[in-house]
């Protein structure tokens, strides 16, 4: 078995203690580099969810009535762990997800920003007070924990998922069952027992790590006890847990999926639209769910864009993760790259040209080659399925009004990208796209200060920023006559 960077517990933690599954039974993590065995963690049973639903029901009063600054300081404790262990949780998620090291290391200090952001947020209690209109008494309205929360995140970033989702639970008072991606669980695992060590009471956070995720889920799901979901990962899982949540009226904070669309116009900066292009696509393999789709490029900038984007995409390299200079991990599965190859094919049967790539790499693990496709009609499957993987596929608009149309046909809608020197036009734009999130020049947009979320399908709620908190959060409204 590989040697981890850090102890990490390979146990279920339920009412702060770690222990085996109920059933004994056990998961075997592995290296999508080379599928080499990383550790063997617990498989939770439908009992151990309960209880550990059990543990963060008993947890629930005693930190919802703690002081906002003591449940400041264990967030902020934890930002310091976290950082304090930056390398050695970079390489624990490049061995068990991954990405090249230098993109872990990266996840680190964005993943802690969650805590250290909803550390400070923690303290910073809101509610409004005013006067009755017709006067003669003062109204009151307070925020309240939401109550017991199962939060269920996805492999691609198994740091920063679990502390967006962690990070304004804990500062809102909730307390909270967390079901890491099957994939990749370590790197949560880790946060957990830093988060241990840094004072957390018990059964405030409750991890169940799980081969079947609907195993665990469904049983809290019915339970009346449980307040909210939030979860982040496919639209199609999405839908499940919408309706999982209906009958007990949960509360629910759903980050799905995304179709982002890059567009650019002919007055874009080509080095600032180089930059950002690759950023979009490439950061994570392209396993992110902002990650740009399909590239949407005015016909004037059109064929020095892709020549300058050609010679970006030769100059990536394939490899492991943990090498030096590789710019381009494994895939998490074979399905991954099979997908990969798939829209690839289908897009060119419809007429794109393939300028690299277009095929998985052989041997051990599951790489795709960085793929570049021009000539991408409007009707390909890539412009409407995420790919999921490194395949930038081009298609060449002639109008403004038409590249909004093209971007806002999708059922999705997370993310955006514009590059243009016009800013007018970037405002004008930005209002006509039918996203969440809107990337002006830049390939990267998320930030713990900032709401990340999208409409249509892609999700509901936010998650960061002042509104991040808000999702674990309930108002109550008092009025006291004077
Ligand atoms: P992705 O694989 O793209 O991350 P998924 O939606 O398949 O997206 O998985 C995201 C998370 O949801 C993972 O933790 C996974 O185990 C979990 N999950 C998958 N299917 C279900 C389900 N039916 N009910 C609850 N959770 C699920």
């Amino acid at each position: 078995m590989t040697q981890l960077p850090l102890d990490v517990p390979t146990d279920l933690f339920i009412g702060g203690e770690w222990r085996a599954a109920s059933g004994g039974d056990r998961i075997d993590v592995t290296d999508p580099a080379d599928d080499s065995l990383l550790a063997r963690i617990a498989d939770a049973t439908a009992e151990d969810a309960t209880a550990a639903l059990d543990a963060a029901v008993a947890a629930k009063q005693e930190w919802a009535e703690m002081a906002p600054r003591t449940r400041s300081d264990v967030l902020r404790s934890t930002f310091e762990a976290v950082m304090d262990s930056a390398d050695e949780l970079a390489l624990l998620m490049t061995l068990e997800m991954g990405k090249p090291l230098a993109e872990s290391k990266g996840e680190v200090t964005y993943g802690a920003e969650f805590l250290r952001w909803f550390s400070e947020e923690a303290a910073r209690v809101g509610g409004r007070h005013g006067v009755r209109p017709e006067g003669g008494a003062d109204m009151v309205v307070r925020p309240y924990p939401v109550g017991p929360c199962l939060l269920i995140t996805p492999w691609n970033f198994p740091l920063a998922m679990a502390t967006r989702k962690l990070g304004p639970a804990l500062a809102a008072g909730c307390t909270v069952v967390i079901k890491p991606a099957t994939s990749t669980p370590l790197t949560t695992l880790a946060v957990v027992a830093m988060m241990e060590r840094a004072g957390l009471p018990a059964g405030v956070v409750n991890v169940v790590t799980s081969s079947s995720a609907s195993k665990v889920s469904k049983p809290l799901m019915a339970d009346p006890r449980l307040r909210k979901v939030s979860f982040t990962g496919s639209t199609e899982v999405g839908r499940i847990l919408l309706e999982q949540a209906a009958p007990n009226v949960l509360r629910t904070s759903m980050e799905l999926g995304g179709n982002a669309p890059f567009l650019v116009f002919d007055d874009a900066d080509l080095d600032t639209t180089v930059t950002a292009a690759m950023q979009a696509k490439f950061r994570n393999v392209g396993q992110a769910c902002t990650a740009a789709n399909r590239f949407l490029v005015q016909r004037g900038i059109a064929e020095e864009l892709t020549a300058r984007l050609k010679d970006a995409v030769d100059d990536l390299v394939v490899g492991r993760g943990t090498d030096e200079g590789v710019t381009i991990g494994p895939l998490v599965d074979d399905d991954t790259v099979a997908k990969c190859v798939e829209l690839t094919e289908d897009a060119v049967s419809r007429g794109a040209k393939v300028l690299c790539g277009g095929e998985a790499v052989d041997g051990p693990g599951h790489f795709m080659q960085p793929t570049l496709l021009t000539d991408v009609p409007p009707d390909a499957r890539i412009c409407a399925e995420e790919v999921f993987g490194p395949v930038l596929p081009i298609t060449v608009f002639d109008t403004e009004e038409e590249a909004v149309a093209m971007a806002n046909d999708t059922e999705l809608g997370l993310t955006s990208y514009l590059c243009t020197s016009d800013m007018v036009r970037a405002r004008r734009v930005t209002d006509a796209l039918e996203v969440g999130m809107v990337g002006i020049n830049i390939g990267v947009l998320s930030n713990a200060a900032a709401p990340f979320g999208g409409v249509k399908q892609s999700g509901l709620g936010r998650e960061g920023g002042s509104e991040g908190i808000a999702e674990y959060q309930t108002l109550r409204y008092s009025l006291t006559p004077l």
